[in-house]
């Protein structure tokens, strides 16, 4: 029987999301996805009027189909949690039902279980500041859509996982090592991921036999990565540095999560698994 994937950050075919999204429905699992609130109405209009044709093409030549797209923003919990200003923002009152919470009960309604899930998401207001600069406000929120949002996701999906299933995150080597550049409480909230990984990797594995993992990926020219100004510099870094002297591609993270979430992978929970031509092992600049 074929598997179910939720993954939760895809809003564009650019990302780490799409390419997951793709190497998912490549191995044969039926896929659905969790798009952030503001930037639905595009990625819907683009699905339907074939601007992601081109990069829907699977390896056997069939166009990866999306099941169905659900609203989401991972920082709410539950409806109280959404503050009067963004209710009645326009960009959220003409979606419902897009609170974590919420979105795991569409999703049980809909499809009663899923058997992956993944977190490819973050955020921070601040990221372009330094740590010594940033202020509690922008820190609290990093962690909060890049951390914490991964926290809510795993405990309002389990109930519908099933045993046996996986989880997985992107994280990225700024939580380990000091990468200039990468701010705003965004390495801290790094950092957090891949503590609260083991941690819930025990804890989800103990009580529903799920797995738990993250992939710490290196450098892609994301949407994401670019509001942040610097990745054209790490990608450049990587290629003159990395033991693998070849461009990163999201395809290659798309297929350890593929991996990741087969059984082939029966035994690999509570791990950081660095896909980044190798970068991560260097200890000095070439
Ligand atoms: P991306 O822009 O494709 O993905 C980020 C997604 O997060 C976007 O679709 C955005 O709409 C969504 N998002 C932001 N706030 C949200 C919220 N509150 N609720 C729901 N969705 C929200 O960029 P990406 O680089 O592919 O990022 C995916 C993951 O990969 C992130 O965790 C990122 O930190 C990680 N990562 C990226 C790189 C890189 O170089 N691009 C390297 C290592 C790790």
């Amino acid at each position: 029987k074929g598997k179910r994937a939720f993954i939760a950050g895809v809003a564009d075919d650019h990302g780490y999301g799409w390419a997951i999204a793709k190497s998912l429905a490549a191995a044969g699992a039926e896929i659905l996805v969790g798009t952030w609130v503001p930037a639905l109405n595009i990625f819907e209009t683009s699905l339907r009027r074939g601007k992601f044709d081109e990069s829907r093409v699977l390896p056997d030549g069939s166009l990866m189909k999306i099941t169905k797209v659900y609203p989401l923003d991972a920082v709410f919990d539950t409806p109280e949690d959404v503050p009067e200003d963004i209710k009645t923002n326009k960009r959220y009152a003409g979606s419902s039902n897009w609170t974590v919470k919420e979105v795991a009960e569409s999703v049980k309604q809909d499809f009663g279980s899923i058997d992956i899930l993944v977190h490819s998401l973050a955020n921070g207001p601040e990221v372009t500041k330094p740590l010594l600069e940033t202020s509690r406000y922008g820190y609290l929120a990093a962690i909060s859509a890049s951390s914490y949002s991964y926290v809510s996701l795993l405990k309002h999906f389990i109930p519908i996982m099933n045993p046996g299933g996986s989880s997985l995150s992107l994280t990225y080597i700024a939580s380990e090592r000091i990468i200039p550049g990468y701010g705003g409480g965004m390495s801290s909230a790094k950092a957090g991921l891949e503590s609260d990984t083991r941690v819930l990797a025990f804890e989800a594995g103990r009580k529903h036999n799920i797995r738990v993992n993250t992939i710490s990926a290196g450098p892609l020219r994301s949407r994401a990565a670019k509001a942040i100004g610097f990745i054209d510099m790490m990608i450049d870094y990587s290629l003159a540095n990395a033991p693998l002297q070849k461009e990163l591609s999201a395809e290659e993270i798309g297929n350890t999560a593929a991996f990741l979430a087969s059984p082939l992978a029966s035994a690999i929970t509570g791990a950081v698994i660095y896909v980044d031509n190798g970068l991560n092992a260097m200890g000095a600049a070439v």
